[in-house]
């Protein structure tokens, strides 16, 4: 899959539980190294299973790829030229790939912006949009911008310098919300404290960046169990954050008529269920198996849902007990392990660490002496 390799590096890959998305229940596939992610998951999607579980939904699977062109005297005629010539570029754009078209998918639109640099120069982007179907599409997106970009050139006589997919694809957004029942969290006061910590969140760039790392947490962990690109993901993620001029937080959590919680999360959403290594690993194609989904958007808004049952413990235990009760347990864990415990050792000296309420490397080595 890559040059140089001289070997694998594993990571686990866990099942989180008792997701149900759209009425259908799901086992989701996760690959990350941090203990508690699955753990919190399953929780968040077991909360939110009360009152009917996730509603989940998600656009047509549009990739936008960009063509730059350079050196041009009149631009606004330029954009005209190219509106008119539109549907011959399409066309050239859709030779690239007969699986799109017999799908009648593939490039669909043509769309110009133009772009003031602070040098005093104006540059004409060239946007492709395309249906790419059930794959992530950067290649055949990349395919089709350098097949018209020739065809740009001619028709602009201006200079065509890059031609390369987006990675902010907010033509591919995925949604999910969910219901938690205000009894089954703790009560009133636990909702009102959920939604303050949300708009810390929302309102103060160093919570929102570590509120959003914990959203990624799930998201990039289906991603990856899933082979799915999740620098892509990520990248637009943290952009979309963004989008108001200031970063903020990814999810909204608000109170229905109820009193009870609610919770959303949308984010732009590049998967696949073909193309990649999606049908090259064999724990992706493994995954994607236990998972049972039919298309590239309804992986979409699963990858979604397990960010947003993510966030929902996360700030549910950050608004009562904190974090460190649940996550140090299963940190024990790996404390024992970097102390040299053998695997059957393990349990007795996680358990002596819990009791003692000394969790730490320390104590995990003179354990594992005394054993
Ligand atoms: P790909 O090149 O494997 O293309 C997908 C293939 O699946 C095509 O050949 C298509 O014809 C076929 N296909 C079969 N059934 C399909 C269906 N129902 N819908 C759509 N296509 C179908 O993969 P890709 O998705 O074009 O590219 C993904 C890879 O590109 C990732 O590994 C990614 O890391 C890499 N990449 C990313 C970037 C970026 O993000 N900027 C740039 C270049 C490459």
């Amino acid at each position: 899959m890559i040059e140089n390799a001289i070997s694998t590096f594993s990571l686990p890959l866990g099942i989180a539980t008792n997701f149900q998305i759209n009425g259908k229940d799901y086992l989701v596939p996760m690959v990350i190294e941090e203990p508690s992610v699955v753990a919190a998951a399953s929780k968040g999607a077991k909360t939110a299973r009360q009152k009917g579980g996730f509603v989940a939904t998600a656009d047509e699977s549009y990739s936008i790829g960009q063509i730059q062109v350079l050196d041009l005297d009149d631009i606004d005629e330029v954009i005209s030229k190219i509106k008119i010539s539109s549907k011959t570029l399409l066309e050239t754009a859709n030779s690239q790939s007969k699986t799109l078209s017999k799908m009648n998918k593939g490039a669909k639109e043509i769309t110009c912006k133009k772009i003031h640099t602070k040098s005093g120069t104006t540059m004409l982007i060239v946007e492709l949009l395309i249906d790419v179907g059930d794959a992530m599409g950067a290649n055949i997106t990349n395919s089709m911008c350098e097949a018209i970009a020739p065809k740009v050139e001619e028709l602009t006589g201006g200079r065509i310098l890059l031609r390369i997919l987006s990675n902010y694809s907010t033509r591919r957004m995925a949604k999910a919300t969910a219901v938690f029942d205000k009894d089954n969290i703790g009560g009133e006061n636990v909702v009102d404290n959920i939604i303050s910590a949300y708009e810390f969140a929302n309102n103060d760039v160093y919570r929102a960046v570590t509120h959003n790392k914990g959203i990624l947490n799930g998201v990039i962990a289906v991603a990856n169990a899933t082979g799915q690109d999740s620098r892509a993901i990520e990248a637009a993620a943290n952009a979309y954050a963004a989008r108001s001029g200031r970063y903020r937080s990814l999810t909204t959590w608000t109170k229905n008529q109820d009193g009870d919680l609610v919770g959303e999360l949308e984010l732009p959403m590049s998967v696949g269920t073909v193309g990649g290594i999606i049908n090259v690993h064999p724990l992706a194609k493994l995954s994607l198996k236990i998972l049972r989904v039919e298309s590239a958007s309804e992986l979409s808004y699963v990858i979604v849902a397990a960010g947003l049952a993510q966030n929902f413990s996360a700030i549910r235990a950050l608004a009562t007990e904190g974090i460190q009760k649940g996550h140090m347990r299963l940190h024990a864990r790996n404390l024992a392990s970097a102390a040299g415990a053998l695997p059957e050792q393990i349990d007795k000296i996680v358990s002596a660490m819990i009791q003692e309420k000394n969790i730490s490397l320390d104590r995990a080595k003179e354990l594992v002496n005394q054993i």
